[in-house]
């Protein structure tokens, strides 16, 4: 197994990226690396955060790959957001449910039609302050008024993928894993990992 720091804390997003690699990686969070410390997000779009996000992690954790995602939604009727701000939406100390009512509570106020909006990844590799690898993935879909659904997290049960009927939190994990905007940022990655490895 090859080592892979993934600069993160949020489990949830591990536990795809560790399902998506596959048993090849040893997936490791900053869970279990407490003294690796991120500089604050201040981009303004999802690669120049990713970026911040993986060089100030590798600075922490010398000699070892570090991987870092960052990723939100958009929705055209409201201008691409939240876009950036996925994870602040309703506020810096918004949990994911505040941000679900914030975009509930948005898009209430717009004529009812089908609101289309998509989930966009960047993913950047690097090591020792160095990147090395970038890419992106995005995924297509069409944003519900309520909640349909307990698995995933954040926006997934406002969010059903084209092509399906069922929400991100109806979905099984394994079926999200395959075509989310996480799993195409991580294919087109993949091929860079492996020659790293
Ligand atoms: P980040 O940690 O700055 O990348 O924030 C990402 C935010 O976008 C998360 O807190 C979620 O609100 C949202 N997000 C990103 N990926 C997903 C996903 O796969 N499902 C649902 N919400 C997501």
């Amino acid at each position: 197994m090859f080592p892979l720091v993934f600069a993160t804390s949020n489990a949830h997003k591990t536990e795809e990226v560790a399902a998506i690699l596959g048993a090849d990686w040893q997936v490791e969070d900053l869970r279990a690396h407490p003294g690796v410390t991120l500089d604050e997000e201040t981009g303004d779009t999802f690669e120049a955060n990713a970026i911040i996000k993986a060089v100030s992690g590798s600075r922490g954790a010398p000699g070892l790959l570090v991987l870092a995602d960052d990723s939100g939604l958009e929705v055209d009727a409201l201008g691409g957001a939240p876009g950036v701000r996925s994870a602040r939406y309703a506020g810096e100390t918004a949990n994911a449910a505040d941000n679900r009512a914030k975009l509930k509570a948005e898009l209430s106020k717009l004529p009812p039609t089908r609101f289309a909006g998509r989930f966009r990844c960047c993913m950047v590799l690097a090591r020792d302050g160095e990147v090395l690898h970038i890419t992106h993935g995005s995924v297509e879909g069409q944003l519900l008024t309520e909640e349909v659904g307990a698995g995933g997290f954040g926006y997934d049960a406002l969010f059903i993928p084209d092509g399906f009927t069922e929400t991100f939190g109806v979905l099984p994990a394994a079926t999200k894993n395959q075509l989310s905007h996480r799993a195409r940022a991580l294919a087109a990655m993949k091929e860079q990992l492996a020659s790293l490895a």
